[in-house]
């Protein structure tokens, strides 16, 4: 039997009684026996018993240069980097579906990278961490990999941008460059057990839904653990943790924020409003758009905050950003004294919001009755709304995966393990995690590329 150990050979076969026996059969092996034969071939013998038959699914050891473990943005672009290096590469995805989260993006526009991006747009222990990937691969090499591909593209708002057509085109330059780079990406191929070797040149022997497979550099880029429904795993965590690299506590990001009962009573008719503001939490703030919910607060203003917030806390919020609106309300007190102050500010919000924030901070009256002090005091309530959330909308609906696999057991230039040589990780799974924006997606390019270009 003539095997070619670098592709997978699967072969059944059928033995009378005993896995011991000679093979009669023209496909076994011709000389010894099966499992003889088999460990010969360095095969693994998987033994099962219908009735009175034994029969063997033999896998032959794939050998690889370089695994990667994910199909997401991270993984195919560390593939592609890789294979142009002359390395063999082999891609393993654990669902059907390639790149879900790309499709998934931007509202099926992928935000594939934002033209502001830099270190300060990321969150983690080890701030710095993320400095020298995003400076060996700035958010304009990868603009410039778009436009080799012919891909339209526009920027949203805030140096954000997005496919004029559809995330697919992003998933379909990954894999362009991964053909071309002579990678192998096989989904539905989960990998159960990952073990440490000492067979020279490999280093790990991974068991997966392929059989046996063995590298020299395993790739981990298997993110976080938002979607769930959608493929997400904690598998780079325990896995780090196999290795013994300290993993941080993970909590959802990019979140949507819950309500306590009496304030979604209050707020819930506003379902579907959006409104621009500034979300304020310690030092950090954003000014975009809230969105109201059936179930709290949305939209990219409270997503970005929600990445700061820790539960019990308070997040302030001005409704007016940019605008002094004390200032405002005398003027027009001086220009319309007979109107009411709710008709005045529905001309500058929506008349359902003001009638919300009006009832519930009891502010009525003809502007011409309402003194300075009490004019103050409206700005002051409108500037500074102050809100406690009960919660996140968690895993189910967060964009991204805040902590993670510390960055102090990786090394920021290749993002190899500092103790556990030929072992990577790279994109979500690591504690980097990106403002809204198109900055996760540049932190999976440049991560992907760093160890691509080591790997
Ligand atoms: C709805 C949504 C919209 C988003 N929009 C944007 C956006 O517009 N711009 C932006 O910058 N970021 C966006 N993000 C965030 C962005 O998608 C992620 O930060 C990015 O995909 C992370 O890349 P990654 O390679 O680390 O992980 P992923 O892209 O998540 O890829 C991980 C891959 O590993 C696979 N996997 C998981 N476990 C296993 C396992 N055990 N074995 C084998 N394979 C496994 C998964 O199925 C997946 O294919 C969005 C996220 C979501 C959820």
């Amino acid at each position: 039997m003539s095997l070619n150990v670098n592709t997978i050979t699967i072969v059944d076969i059928k033995v009378s009684s005993s896995a011991e026996k000679p093979i009669p059969n023209r496909q076994a092996p011709r000389r010894g026996t099966a499992r003889q034969e088999a460990l010969r071939y360095r095969l693994t013998v998987l033994p099962c018993r219908p009735f009175n038959t034994y029969s063997f699914r033999v896998f032959a050891v794939i050998e690889k240069d370089v695994v990667i473990i994910g199909a997401g943005a991270s993984g195919l672009m560390c593939a592609a980097t890789a294979g142009y290096r002359g390395r063999s590469v082999l891609v393993l995805e654990h669902t059907a579906k390639i790149g879900r989260k790309i499709l998934m993006s931007g509202g099926g526009r992928c935000n594939f990278t934002n033209l502001h991006n830099g270190p300060g747009n990321f969150i983690g222990a080890n701030p710095h961490f993320c400095r020298s990937a995003l400076g060996r691969y700035p958010a304009r090499n990868f603009i410039e990999l778009v436009e080799r591909h012919g891909i339209a593209y526009h920027e949203k708002t805030l140096g954000q941008l997005f496919c004029d057509d559809s995330s697919r085109d992003i998933l379909q330059l990954l894999l362009t460059e991964c053909e071309w780079a002579g990678v192998e990406i096989r989904p539905e191929a989960p990998v159960t057990q990952v073990e440490a070797i000492d067979a020279a040149p490999y280093r790990f022997e991974l068991h997966s839904a392929l059989g046996p497979i063995r590298c020299q550099s395993l790739v981990i880029a298997t993110g976080g653990l938002s979607i769930p429904n959608g493929g997400a795993t904690p598998f780079a965590y325990q896995l780090a943790q196999q290795f013994g690299l300290k993993v941080l506590a993970t909590r959802a990001g990019l979140v949507p924020l819950t309500l306590q009962p009496a304030d979604l009573e209050h707020f819930k008719p506003l379902a579907g409003i959006a409104h621009e503001v500034e979300t304020r939490c310690g030092t950090q703030h954003f000014r975009e758009a809230l969105l109201f919910t059936h179930r709290g607060l949305s939209g990219p203003a409270i997503l970005q905050i929600s990445s700061y917030w820790q539960p019990g806390q308070e997040i302030e919020i001005d409704l007016f950003p940019g605008l002094d609106l004390f200032d405002w309300l005398k003027t027009q007190r001086e220009t319309r004294s007979k109107s009411d102050i709710r008709t005045a500010l529905a001309t500058l919000m929506s008349k359902r919001l003001v009638h919300t924030f009006c009832d519930l901070w009891q502010i009525q009256g003809i502007l011409a009755e309402l003194g300075n002090k009490r004019l103050k005091q409206i700005a002051d309530q409108f500037h500074h709304w102050r809100i406690k959330p009960s919660g996140t909308e968690g895993y189910r609906t967060a964009e991204v995966t805040l902590g993670g696999i510390d960055t102090d057991e990786v090394s920021s230039k290749t993002m190899e393990a500092e103790r556990v040589a030929g072992l990577f990780f790279i994109g979500e799974c690591l504690d980097v995690t990106g403002h809204l924006g198109g900055h996760n997606f540049q932190w999976a390019w440049a991560s992907g590329i760093a160890a691509g270009q080591t790997v």
